[in-house]
């Protein structure tokens, strides 16, 4: 591993300061995902700033949503009372991910910048245009069947591989972050990117930026399930995921919130096919349909043409655990 500078502030200030200073700083927290990133040699940071010092874990229930702090572990979160009374979907969504010790040490914050699993990104001895501009994307004509299916570009087919942010996405969380621009407030939906002509760019972020909390708002869902197919029963990335919340009043949606995981370079939310679900008896003629609806669009690469099917079934899954179809 390359030799780097270590530092450990203890107030905001300092570690915006440490950061600003080394073009090659960067913040780590838990380090689940960064130190094998490092000792791979796919990131090469001359200066850590360790910010577990910092105040950022606490999570407070506010009248209008949930305010979790950056630096909150995700096993915490999981288990929060109020995170599982008002947002099933993220507590569901981080027992889903990684393994025990692994959400013992990773942060909400961390979980967000999380960086994708494509086995060409963390291969140093092949072409990646995300690990390296310009040198071309092995995954495009190889070995791609956890890869993209949404958004993707002729540069990167990679996806998104947090199951956290595809809860967030459907719970229309704000993550809140400060650095040289100042204080801001990112809808979820805006934080990660697509891919496009710059796909070494997973966020918005720049790299003197810090996050510092996440914001959950209140909502009026009464029926989630997180769906997550994958090829071992746990610690192991999505295929698919579902994160499905709907409002049911009778056998009426009043409000449909949908995302899906695996299949995009960021949290994909499924905006059309929520606006078909509005107002429709919950049935699985109605969830097949609304499946249709999000897959327009969809084109796979080969490995993962499964994907087409596997996407729009667990769509119809999730739909239907979440509304408990069967007891109808
Ligand atoms: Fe690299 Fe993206 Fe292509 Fe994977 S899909 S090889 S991360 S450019």
């Amino acid at each position: 591993m390359k030799q780097f500078e270590y530092l450990r502030p203890t107030a905001q200030q300092a570690a915006l300061a440490a950061v600003a200073k080394t073009a090659g700083a960067k913040f780590i927290a838990g380090g689940t995902n960064l130190l094998d990133l490092m000792k791979r040699q796919v990131m090469t940071p001359d200066r850590l700033i360790d910010i577990n010092k910092l105040p950022l874990k606490e999570i407070n229930t506010l009248n209008n949503g949930i305010h979790i702090g950056a630096l909150a572990l995700n096993s915490v979160v999981a288990e929060h009372e109020t995170v599982r009374k008002h947002s099933e979907l993220l507590s569901q969504a981080l027992h889903a991910g990684a393994s025990a010790q692994l959400r013992n040490m990773a942060t909400v914050g961390g979980n967000l910048m999380q960086r994708t699993r494509c086995p060409y990104f963390y291969d140093t001895s092949m072409p990646c245009n995300k690990r390296e501009p310009g040198t071309g994307c092995s995954a495009l004509k190889g070995y791609n069947r956890m890869h993209a299916i949404f958004g993707a570009s002729e540069h990167c087919i990679a996806v998104n591989p947090s199951d956290m942010n595809v809860a967030l996405a459907a719970l229309d969380a704000i993550v809140y972050v400060t650095g040289t621009k100042g204080e801001r407030q990112i809808p979820i939906l805006d934080f990660h990117r697509l891919p496009g002509d710059h796909p070494e760019k997973d966020t918005v972020l720049d790299k003197n930026d810090l996050i510092t909390a996440v914001f959950i708002p209140s909502n009026t869902l009464n029926h989630h399930h997180y769906l997550k197919v994958r090829d071992r029963a746990s610690y192991a990335f999505a295929l698919v995921s579902v994160a499905a919340g709907l409002e049911i009043a009778g056998k009426t949606i009043k409000t449909a919130r949908l995302a899906m995981g695996g299949v995009a370079h960021k949290p994909w939310r499924l905006k059309e096919a929520e606006q078909f679900l509005q107002g429709k008896e919950a049935s699985v003629q109605t969830f097949e349909q609304a499946a249709a609806v999000a897959m327009r669009g969809a084109k796979s690469y080969g490995d993962n043409d499964f994907k087409l099917k596997l996407a729009p079934n667990s769509i119809v899954e999730a739909l239907m655990v979440a509304s408990g179809i069967d007891n109808y």
